[in-house]
């Protein structure tokens, strides 16, 4: 029994030494640092566009040393002074998608990428790395930072557009403070953004696990104005002059809507507390994307529209990966020796790491195709094949899922505990 008192003490002695002594290396401002991510299916290459400062550190206090999820690239802040990493994050962008295009085989392309970190007090080395579709690291990248070099740019006088709160819950230190953002709203059509993104606000916290934390969430709708009403609509030769300079057709596909211009939306929030990024498009179309730790954008009048914001939200707060799939792919995102970083996806590489805690008792594992499944079955949890845009070799938890379809009013159990973990993950130390 004392031994099993002994055992529990030094765990909490090791949680606490591990935790990074937030006042000691931050000074509660927040780094913006934007990079380029360029080259093309053989070679990427990483560099830095900018330094900004921004008035107020929102993201996570806890957990500053630790990653929850690998993602497909990662950031890691060490101090100079005694080498201690002081804070690390993890991230998905669209640049690694774009390599896996024919494209990316004749033309050498170049996006943009954010990154938010706390400000630090004194000089710090920044590592910064991008991963293959092996999870291997294939991009890696080191630069220094002094936080009184004079050409970070100070963005505190920034006023940025008028914004209102659609969720208050507490300070940003308590609470994780999400910015939706107007796209394709002229000055006149505000009061329909205001109206869309609290339906959207209303729609989340309809799910599960976010109903139950919404205490512990921040929203603010910020009412950027665009001189132009609606999106760019490449395909149909329509292109207009909006706040975010957002388009449909992404990578050539036609219900991708993208933002590529990352650094102009991040300038609109200069000065709004946000850690997170929902971009809301003003239009009809069918579409969305969700880039974990990057942004979420939908449109905002579709039938579709509420499913699809839960949906991609998914992606970019919780890092779950998409459920459905399709017999045939140009890439392949996923490898049979390889576990998928998502906590909603397996490859049966490692699967005693995902969900195999939550099966039923017995079993087997995957399970057998049934010809009288339930279609729109999301609670039973199982280990279905097909899943992260592939039909074979990849498994979700359950038949069906919002990661799936548009159609299931919820989650499945999977998806809402990683959600969970995610939130927790933010707020307290693990
Ligand atoms: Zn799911």
């Amino acid at each position: 029994m004392r031994k099993f008192f002994c055992a529990i003490m030094m765990a909490v002695a090791v949680v606490a030494v591990a935790e990074v002594n937030f006042d000691k290396y931050f000074d509660g401002r927040a780094l913006r640092v934007d990079y380029a991510f360029a080259g093309d299916s053989v070679k990427q290459e990483i560099f830095v566009s900018e330094y900004v400062s921004l008035p107020k550190w929102c993201g996570r206090r806890v957990n500053m040393d630790t990653l929850l999820l690998e993602g497909t690239g990662d950031v890691v802040m060490r101090s100079l002074e005694d080498g201690k990493k002081i804070y690390c994050q993890s991230f998905s962008t669209h640049f690694q998608d774009w390599t896996g295009t024919p494209q990316a085989l004749t033309l050498k392309c170049a996006y943009e990428h954010v990154v938010l970190m706390p400000m630090p007090r004194n000089k710090v080395e920044i590592e910064i790395r991008l991963f293959d579709f092996k999870q291997r690291p294939v991009t890696v990248f080191r630069h220094e930072f002094d936080p009184k070099d004079i050409m970070v740019r100070n963005l505190a006088s920034v006023k940025g557009p008028e914004t209102k709160a659609l969720v208050a819950s507490g300070s940003p230190e308590e609470c994780i403070d999400l910015a939706i953002v107007a796209e394709g709203y002229t000055k006149e059509e505000l009061p329909m953004f205001y109206a869309d993104a609290q339906r959207m606000v209303d729609e989340l916290f309809k799910y599960e696990p976010f109903k139950s934390n919404k205490h512990r969430f921040n929203i603010v709708a910020v009412g950027a104005e665009s001189a132009e009403s609606g999106v760019s609509e490449p395909a149909k030769g329509i292109w207009k002059d909006t706040a975010c300079k957002t388009f449909f057709d992404f990578l050539y596909m036609k219900r991708l809507i993208g933002v590529v211009n990352l650094r102009r939306v991040n300038d609109l929030l200069a000065a709004v507390p946000y850690e997170h990024i929902v971009v809301l498009a003003n239009s009809s179309e069918y579409g969305g994307c969700g880039v974990y730790n990057s942004y979420d954008i939908t449109p905002a009048h579709h039938a579709g529209t509420l499913a699809v914001f839960v949906h991609e939200f998914g992606h970019s707060f919780g890092g779950l990966g998409d459920e459905y799939f399709y017999d045939e792919m140009y890439t392949q995102y996923y490898y049979p020796d390889v576990e998928p970083w998502h906590e909603n996806l397996t490859t049966l590489c490692d699967f005693q790491r995902k969900w195999a805690d939550m099966l039923p008792k017995g079993a087997p594992v995957p399970t057998p195709p049934n010809p009288n499944q339930d279609k729109n079955d999301y609670t039973t949890v199982g280990v279905f094949e097909g899943g992260g845009n592939q039909s074979k070799g990849v498994y979700r938890p359950a038949f069906n899922c919002r990661m799936r379809t548009n159609t299931v009013p919820d989650y499945c159990p999977v998806c809402r505990r990683a959600l969970q973990h995610m939130i927790d993950y933010h707020l307290q130390p693990m």
